[in-house]
């Protein structure tokens, strides 16, 4: 049994004014693994107070001491990479596959920043003016489950390249996760309060940190109700707020593009990281014409996925982080089944076998209409959608006809053609024919996907105010 009673202030391990306990469930077999103590509104203002000193040096700091200072970031962090994805699998249940893969993108957050560092000029001419860029202060980082220490990374190494120090609030489900990368910051030897971590719950501690008025900006990644709560929050200290919220994605298969590699492609996608992806392609728009062919080629891929224990190496999909998320699941695959849609594949229950986890059957509904819930809502789980579409015109109609814009995906034997569909979506992050990786690229998304952009330069900026210089 794992107990984690400290939150991180100041440059310590310090034992928190809050009392609450939250049970750690290990997903795939719904055993309690541990218990974290939640820190409070008192821990939430002692992290900002030290975090709001700490800035009157850090904010000071030289490109090269930043530099230097991911540098350690990443060689603390590098050094526990086993660990820390054994960790996310026991706790989160995500595939071994997944977890190995989010903690190399956790890693490489550090060099990421150190590229876009090196390259970044903090003084530029405009017009007849200096403009400085100046980091702009406490920058608040809440947190979701879903590839916690990823998200964390990420955002920590780009306030620490713009010059701001940080309080961390994770989703207390990560605690194991959250001790572990703070063991690794600890390491890495940075100033006291340049980041601060507080386990706890989203209405005390997330609350404090949308309302406080020491927080310069909020990064936050998660759902979109969640979203829209701290942008109001924000608005009375006028806090700068960067958002990654869900998605819809969707996924355009063209009449040009090879059945065989996009469809078993197509699945896969969808059942990325259980399902549970803000970017999964979860709306596959094909051909009418194809309809026939796509749902065998879905289906038989489906049939093939493996569900169960997380840590074998050939499992595709593992159990929901939650019971919460089991049912919430479970309710949209109800739901497709009223709406008239047909399943395709998989189903409501679990797979024989593992009743004692969160798993989930990989499901696909097909002959869907993108007015439905299914079509319209996030599910957040291994359940994806097929819906037919007359011509390339009618696909792009019904790929924009979304509330979200987060990531769309084509496939297409035509490059060019790929891309003037791509020019007509409205998504934050178009992908062709696959799932390239570019760190350096900016992510995040159009409409109720969220606000602004993180990775490479534009991540950096939205940590930065220009301040202009006339004379
Ligand atoms: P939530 O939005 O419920 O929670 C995210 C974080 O916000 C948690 O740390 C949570 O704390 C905290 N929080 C909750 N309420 C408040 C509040 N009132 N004020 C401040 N903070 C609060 O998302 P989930 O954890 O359920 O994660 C899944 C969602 O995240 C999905 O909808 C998914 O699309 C989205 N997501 C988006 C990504 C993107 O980059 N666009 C990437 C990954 C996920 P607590 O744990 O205590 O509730």
């Amino acid at each position: 049994m794992v107990r984690i009673n400290q939150i991180y202030i100041n440059g310590e391990f310090v034992t928190p004014h809050g009392t609450e306990t939250f049970n750690l469930i290990n997903p795939a077999n719904n055993q309690k693994i541990g218990e974290v103590t939640l820190g409070d509104e008192e821990d939430t203002k002692a992290a900002i107070s030290s975090a709001k000193e700490a800035f009157k040096t850090f904010s000071k700091t030289t490109k090269q001491e930043r530099i230097a200072y991911l540098e350690k970031l990443h060689i603390a962090v590098s050094k526990r990479e086993k660990e820390l994805a054994e960790v996310m699998v026991e706790e989160y249940g995500g595939t071994l596959q997944f977890c190995k893969m989010s903690v190399q993108n956790a890693i490489s957050a550090f060099t990421t920043a150190i590229e876009t560092l090196k390259n970044f000029d903090f003084e530029k001419t405009v017009g007849h003016s200096k403009v400085r860029m100046e980091p702009l202060g406490v920058a608040g980082i809440i947190t979701p489950w879903n590839a916690s220490n990823g998200f964390v990374c990420t955002k920590l190494a780009t306030a620490i390249a713009a010059g701001c120090t940080t309080v961390i609030k994770p989703s207390e489900m990560s605690a194991q996760q959250t001790q572990l990368i703070a063991e690794c910051f600890h390491e890495a030897g940075l100033p006291k309060g340049v980041f601060n971590i507080v386990n706890g719950s989203g209405h005390i501690v997330g609350a404090e940190i949308t309302r406080n008025p020491d927080i310069a900006k909020i990064s936050f990644t998660g759902s979109t109700v969640v979203g829209k709560t701290i942008a109001k929050g924000a608005i009375d200290t006028m806090k700068r707020v960067t958002l990654e919220l869900g998605g819809k994605s969707p996924n355009i298969i063209l009449d040009d593009a090879n059945l065989s590699e996009a469809i078993p492609m197509a699945v896969f996608g969808a059942y990325m990281n259980n399902g549970q992806a803000c970017i999964a392609p979860t709306r596959l728009l094909v051909p009418e014409t194809k309809l026939d062919e796509v749902n065998e080629l879905a289906k038989h891929t489906a049939q093939k996925v493996k569900v169960g224990n997380p840590n074998e190496a050939d499992t595709i999909v593992g159990p929901m982080v939650s019971e919460k998320q089991y049912e919430r699941v479970q309710s949209y695959i109800k739901l497709g089944q009223e709406e008239g849609a047909t399943l395709l594949v998989g189903g409501e229950g679990k797979p024989q076998g593992l009743e004692d986890g969160n798993f989930v059957k990989p499901t696909i509904f097909t002959d869907v209409r993108n007015d439905m819930r299914i079509a319209q809502e996030e599910i957040f789980g291994p359940v994806l959608v097929i819906i037919p579409y007359k011509n390339e015109a009618d696909a792009i109609t019904i790929a924009n006809d979304t509330t979200y814009g987060l990531a769309a995906y084509i496939s297409s034997s035509d490059k060019e053609r790929a891309e003037r569909v791509a020019a007509q979506i409205d998504a934050g992050r178009v992908s062709i024919n696959g799932f390239p990786h570019d760190p350096q690229a900016p992510f995040g998304g159009f409409k109720q996907s969220g606000i602004g952009r993180e990775y490479g330069v534009f991540g950096l900026e939205t940590y930065l105010e220009p301040k202009a210089i006339l004379q």
